[in-house]
């Protein structure tokens, strides 16, 4: 049992985080296809070919890029970046943005490791365009490039100024924007009723390379929605120098996560992401229909166990450290569970569901729970109960 619950296995997310940090971010689609494929074979010479060229040129065009590369993960991305453009001189970060993202990714550690040399800029709340061109021009300095980081899951509020990608594309070095959650274009153009109102101003591939920068680079299982990957987009030359330094071989992805990844890229080409992603189809469904779900939900419970489930609004969250805040609207269910022996029953279930717990209620929220599991649910929750009501029993 104990190894059993370490293997990895599908679990009900019912924790309204739609890209959750501990289920694997954003959810996958269908399974890749067994058996062989041409991951470095070019079907139309018959020679080696290269394993990112084809999902490479996808993401490029769904970018807006002149070419694109793919990496085991962001971190990744940023790393052989540094380590392709700017290995033994110098990159301009901003103060503000010298972040800790999701415990391992230090900027300061990521740039050292890369054998790139950080400088400092600006001050920790404001930076101008100024402040970077000052280091620049500073003797001596060797500034290689400027790298601009989405400050993913914090903000800070008040006295505050960062410098555009628009205003750093100005200055005489490439700029290259971590923009870390793979939005690919602000304006959605992949779903029917445009952005969402919960994006509020995260950064896009497509915008921040038509405002000027020469490379960004993000994550593919945040809003992308695809596999965990970590994608290089930009600049042609910039791209294959990437591509070319020894790291890249070390960093390279696997064919399940191409295949996965070239699925997902294919979906935003054809435009029917709400279908075909699952992150933006969980994202994009009407609130109405959760909230009918979920007082069948609450209902199914309640004829077992009366009184004990209740249909409520709810707050989903994007999660993976995007939009940090933003809530989506959604609806669930809450059940009381004083002692949390309920949420451990849940979890130890099969499949486990995973639940947030508030002042000693359990919250489902049905935004990223498939439908067909509802019934799922509604078992575990009511054998969940009745194990609790044999629990009491015996000790009396
Ligand atoms: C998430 C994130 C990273 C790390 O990406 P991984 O895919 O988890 O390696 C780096 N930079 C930014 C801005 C991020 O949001």
């Amino acid at each position: 049992m104990a190894l059993e619950q370490t293997l990895l296995q599908p679990v009900i997310n019912a924790t309204g985080v739609l890209a959750h940090t501990n289920l694997g971010r954003a959810p996958l689609a269908a399974s890749v296809a067994p058996g062989f494929r041409n991951l470095e074979f070019d079907l139309a010479t018959g020679k080696r070919g290269s394993r990112t060229a084809g999902v490479g040129r996808l993401l490029a065009t769904a970018s807006g890029a002149e070419a694109a590369m793919v990496v085991n993960n962001n971190a990744a991305a940023v790393m052989l970046v540094l380590a392709a453009l700017a290995a033994g001189r110098s990159v301009a970060v901003s103060r503000g943005e010298s972040v800790e993202i999701g415990g391992s990714f230090r900027v300061p550690e990521v740039m050292e490791q890369s054998g790139a040399r950080l400088v400092d800029v600006g001050t920790t709340n404001r930076t101008r365009v100024a402040d970077y061109r000052r280091a620049i021009e500073h003797p001596g300095a060797d500034v290689a490039l400027v790298l601009k980081i989405h400050p993913s899951n914090y903000r800070v509020e008040g006295f505050t100024e960062a410098a555009s990608v628009a205003g750093l594309a100005s200055l005489p070095v490439p700029v290259v924007a971590d923009i870390g959650s793979g939005l690919l274009d602000s304006s959605c153009p992949w779903l029917p009723s445009g952005p969402p109102s919960w994006l509020g101003d995260e950064p896009a591939a497509r915008q921040s390379l038509a405002a000027g920068a020469a490379l960004v680079t993000f994550s593919g299982d945040k809003l992308l929605g695809g596999p965990q990957a970590g994608i290089i987009a930009g600049r042609a030359d910039l791209v294959a120098k990437c591509a070319r330094h020894p790291l890249a071989r070390a960093l390279r992805p696997g064919g399940l996560v191409l295949d996965a990844l070239q699925t997902v890229t294919l979906a935003y080409l054809r435009r029917d992401v709400a279908t075909h992603v699952p992150f933006w189809h969980m994202a994009s469904i009407p609130v109405t229909e959760l909230e009918r779900r979920a007082v069948s939900l609450a209902t199914s419970i309640n004829e077992r166990h009366p009184g004990t489930a209740a249909a409520e609004a709810m707050d989903a969250m994007p999660g993976a450290g995007s939009a940090p805040g933003a809530v989506i609207a959604s609806y669930g269910i809450t059940v009381a569970d004083p002692t949390g022996d309920i949420a451990t029953r849940l979890r130890t279930a099969s499949p486990p569901v995973i639940v947030r717990v508030q002042d000693q209620r359990l919250h489902l929220d049905l935004r990223a729970v498939t439908p067909t599991d509802d019934a799922v649910v509604a078992d575990s929750v009511s054998r969940a109960l009745e194990a609790g009501a044999a629990g009491r029993g015996k000790d009396r």
